[in-house]
């Protein structure tokens, strides 16, 4: 075997467990769901995922058949249900939720916000994620800032890191002011990045999650040529300059709300914002194991760590698309997907 180049494995620090044949995972085979998280992760390399928005009990159910070796799978971390303020349930899942039977409440109070992320991580979540800005037929719904702080606090206090879908500047403003530790998206509504507030986002040690790919599959969708300009004059410029200015940047597509599960283009847009090979392998790899406290043991080939790792058929040295032709996926030093 010639040619082939060795990583760490990949992390992707923005997925949902939503799409239905991962629900009722009870009702499933270990061949289904092993199935599903191949097409999904283990293909594209990732031997770990963070879902940031599903059902905990069943994301945790996955997890457990996974780690009781039942089911082939990545390492699963997972915030469980995500947290929205009165009237913030985001429209574009609301169809969802109803067609699944899916009751994700919203928040009325920063105390009900502080007792259901007591409640969600000792029911086995790892994070938590805010919508800090909601989308609404009528605009954007900004979550009340002392149920943000409350629930980032909260949160805190146990040690898990908060996620926050900004959509726009307040959103941010917010994200900002309440102690967020991570953007999970660059926002093409919100206008440009300015150098201040590139700076107050690092000196706040927020982490970014550019989800690019995203931005093109909800413009292909609407087919809208003012959403593909907002992504290309927008989106791309602020992941530039957070990346220029040494921001931290964590690799993350949101599969799972979309189904596009090919790599290739994220790769693409990330170089395209200026991000080197060096920096691309560090969003899938050492930035988000460091990130989420795992750097003793993930995210670097070394003796001692823990053995998950990415065979790849390209050297993305010489071409960022290389990182998605996997040709292995290794975890726990055992193969979990072959091409062959
Ligand atoms: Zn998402």
């Amino acid at each position: 075997m010639q040619g082939l180049v060795v990583t760490a494995g990949f992390w992707n620090s923005h997925v949902h467990f939503l799409p239905p044949t991962l629900l009722h995972a009870e009702q499933k085979t270990a061949a289904q769901l092993g199935s599903q998280l191949e097409t999904m992760f283990t293909r594209w390399g990732f031997t770990t995922v963070f879902d940031i928005a599903s059902v905990l009990e069943n994301t945790t159910l996955i997890r457990r058949r996974i780690d009781n070796g039942e089911v082939i799978g990545p390492r699963i971390l997972t915030t469980g249900e995500p947290f929205w303020g009165k009237g913030g349930t985001p429209i574009y899942v609301k169809g969802f939720l109803e067609a699944n039977h899916i009751d994700i409440p919203e928040v009325r109070s920063p105390a009900q916000g502080a007792e259901r992320v007591r409640q969600q991580i000792r029911e086995g979540a790892d994070g938590i994620k805010i919508f800090a800005g909601s989308v609404e037929a009528d605009g954007i719904l900004i979550m009340p800032a002392d149920l943000a702080k409350a629930v980032v606090d909260e949160a805190h206090r146990a040690g898990k890191p908060v996620f926050a879908h900004p959509s726009n500047q307040q959103g941010i403003e917010l994200a900002i002011q309440s102690g967020v530790d991570i953007l999970a998206h660059t926002t093409p509504d919100g206008g440009p990045w300015t150098p201040a507030l590139v700076e107050r986002l690092k000196a706040a040690h927020v982490a970014l999650i550019p989800t690019l790919t995203l931005w093109h599959v909800e413009s292909r969708k609407l087919s809208s040529a003012d959403f593909e300009k907002g992504m290309n004059d927008v989106a791309l410029p602020q992941l530039r300059a957070f990346s220029e200015a040494g921001g931290q940047i964590l690799f993350g597509t949101d599969i799972g709300y979309i189904e596009q599960f090919d790599t290739s283009e994220e790769f693409l847009w990330m170089s395209r914002a200026g991000m080197t090979f060096q920096q691309i392998l560090a969003s899938l790899t050492t930035n988000p194991a460091q990130r989420f406290g795992l750097a003793s043991h993930s995210g670097r080939v070394s003796q001692g760590m823990d053995a998950d790792l990415v065979v790849l058929g390209a050297d993305p040295a010489l071409d960022v698309s290389a990182f998605s032709k996997v040709r292995y996926t290794i975890r726990a030093g055992k193969i979990i997907y072959s091409a062959n």
